[in-house]
């Protein structure tokens, strides 16, 4: 960690029940989470009031994807107003499920984080390669891609954190190791210095995705350009996300 203050999501994905969120909730309302870090947690849109009104404030709420324009006839769609009406302040676009499963591409992602960020929230920025692409020694032209299409359509990335998560890593157990991402997050934050400012560079939070739990946090932590993590399945257990949490270094 090296950059601003250490964030951390939980992406709770298509996951959860009534029942187990007000469990998980309370979890959380009563883990020891560091001071200096800042924490959101994504759950299903459905149950964002629920956790909203629950929850306690020193943890903020993201949604895990959102309309690209102004509400309106967007059938099974969720706006951007609506989400900041429930008390969004955050939302996660290319994430790869979205990308790779629900067919997003980067031009759509773009234009989602433009109309996110104009509206105040904001975005926690998703890229990564597929194994495929690592193997072809593609994954800095891959994410480079990606990043391009963020960079192409935002006017300022003073309300963005970037999740650098391998696809291969996301939901497999498979964690890249803390050299892996380190050097992702390096060349990331190179790709900033070159064509968007030395000083958004310098101040944007890169955080890494991928089968992150209690166990391999600490080490991923210390690398000088990992500014947190973005967690998936170890985010529905309570106390495990706190200790991910409290890795920061
Ligand atoms: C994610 O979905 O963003 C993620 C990193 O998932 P997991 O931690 O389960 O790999």
């Amino acid at each position: 960690a090296g950059t601003g203050t250490f964030f951390v999501g939980g992406n709770w994905k298509c996951n959860g029940t009534k029942e187990s969120i007000t469990k998980l909730v309370s979890d959380l309302n009563s883990a020891k989470l560091e001071s200096d870090v800042d924490v959101v947690v994504a759950p299903p849109f459905v149950y964002i009031d629920q956790v909203k009104s629950s929850l306690n404030g020193r943890i903020e709420i993201a949604a895990q994807n959102s309309w690209v324009s102004k509400g309106g006839a967007f059938t099974g769609e969720i706006s951007v107003e609506q989400l900041k009406d429930t008390g969004c302040k955050w939302v996660i676009l290319g994430h790869s499920e979205r990308r790779h499963v629900i067919g997003e591409d980067n031009q759509f992602i773009g234009k989602k984080a433009v109309y996110a960020l104009g509206q105040g929230l904001g975005v926690i920025a998703c890229i990564g390669e597929l194994l495929e692409e690592r193997e072809a020694g593609k994954t800095f032209d891959v994410c480079y891609q990606q990043l391009k299409a963020f960079a192409d359509a935002v006017p300022t990335w003073d309300n963005i954190v970037i999740a650098y998560e391998p696809v291969w890593a996301i939901g497999t157990g498979v964690v890249a190791t803390p050299v892996q991402a380190q050097e992702v997050h390096v060349a990331v934050r190179d790709w900033l210095k070159n064509n968007v400012s030395a000083e958004v560079a310098s101040k944007t939070r890169i955080i890494y995705g991928g089968s992150v739990n209690g166990g391999n946090c600490a080490e991923l932590a210390k690398q000088e350009d990992i500014d947190g993590f973005l967690v998936g399945g170890a985010s529905l257990k309570g106390p495990e996300f706190a200790t991910i949490v409290n890795s920061v270094t």
